[in-house]
């Protein structure tokens, strides 16, 4: 007698790795800095219509998404047959790879990059085609081109790029559009758009609506502080979008999660002004951080990148004393989110000693 067998790709299938939690201390608070999350409470008007929403949680949600997507197209100027919601923005690539990748197609993308990619693509029965980043932590965009072939199918590039910082300017970004194939579907994943200051930002949606091969990725996650609901959203042409939608489970954004992510559009104000607050966070340490003389990359995101090779878990270690939790990958480097103030400044003393 034989067992029942899963597909033979997933042997291939990388686990994911969660930030770790805090453990709770009795000498000091502790802080989650290891899952880009945003620090911020939710805000009271978006807890009092995701509550209003549990009253009928004995209904399905509405499949459609409809006042999701309604909101959104007012919001990006974008037709409602170009948008595509999904339990999160991974789930959005998941469907993405299963609506355009054959077994054994070819999926460009950076690396290191979002931990997801190599999952979601292996467990799709596609081939990822890791290109490293520069020293920097930029993508190495030409390197990117030159990795396409015949069997490529999509090109991820993350912007800014989870977990080294950097974002794509708009310049790089058509230069490299100009020159993939029209027929490989490009996913410009944004899920830290609202975090970029930096010059010659990427137009996302200027960008998608000059060309029939580009899809963005947004999430609710981390601007708009709604990870534990997981909803985000793709904005792709109509046909990409169509296809985004034909392979969404049925049904999977929930009431309470599609009520929140539309009064979390309404209160769209303060919650970039919490944005703004993060940033020069993000701003003050990396400008402590320098003085400190560490020279890390340019940090677009709500995170920062130590790279500090074999250094890496004496650094995570460190910051478990010091009652911080960072995100390490092992050999490479640790990215620790920009949290709460006190948290920072804890961040800023291991560091220290660090350099
Ligand atoms: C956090 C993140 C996402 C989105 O995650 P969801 O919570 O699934 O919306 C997507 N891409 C990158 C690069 C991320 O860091």
């Amino acid at each position: 007698m034989t067992a029942p067998q899963p597909r033979a790709h997933l042997a291939h299938v990388p686990a994911y790795k969660p930030g770790k939690p805090p453990v709770a201390r009795e000498d000091l608070v502790t802080y989650k800095l290891s899952s880009n999350e945003n620090p911020y409470p939710p805000l009271p008007g978006v807890v009092t219509a995701a509550h209003a929403a549990v009253d009928t949680m004995n209904r399905y949600p509405d499949m459609g998404n409809g006042l999701l997507y309604s909101g959104l197209a007012q919001e990006l100027g974008v037709p409602e047959s170009h948008l595509a919601a999904g339990t999160g923005s991974v789930a959005l690539i998941y469907q993405l790879l299963t609506a355009f990748c054959e077994p054994g197609d070819e999926v460009v993308y950076a690396w290191r990059s979002f931990e997801a990619y190599p999952i979601a693509v292996s467990t799709c029965g596609a081939t990822s085609v890791q290109v490293p980043v520069l020293a920097d932590g930029r993508h190495d965009l030409d390197a990117m081109l030159d990795a396409i072939t015949d069997r490529t199918k999509v090109v991820m590039v993350c912007t800014p790029n989870n977990p080294t910082g950097p974002a794509l300017t708009q310049t790089e970004l058509d230069a490299f559009l100009g020159r993939v194939p029209t027929h490989v579907v490009v996913v410009v994943d944004e899920a830290y758009l609202e975090f970029v200051r930096n010059a010659d930002a990427v137009d996302g949606i200027a960008t998608y609506a000059r060309h029939e091969n580009v899809v963005l990725f947004r999430t609710f996650s981390k601007a708009y502080g709604l990870a534990g609901f997981r909803v985000g959203y793709a904005v792709a042409p109509e046909p990409i979008a169509t296809a985004l939608r034909q392979v969404s489970l049925p049904f999977g954004v929930s009431s309470v999660a599609q009520v929140a992510a539309v009064a979390s559009l309404e209160a769209a104000d303060a919650l970039l002004e919490r944005v703004d607050a993060l940033v020069a966070e993000r701003d003050r340490l990396q400008a402590a951080l320098a003085a400190q003389g560490w020279d890390l990359p340019d940090a677009q995101g709500n995170f920062l990148w130590f790279a500090l090779g074999e250094r890496t878990a004496d650094f995570a270690l460190a910051c478990d004393d010091a009652g911080i939790v960072v995100r390490p990958f092992a050999g490479e480097g640790c990215r620790v989110s920009v949290g709460e103030t006190e948290a920072n400044d804890r961040l800023l003393e291991v560091a220290a000693t660090f350099v």
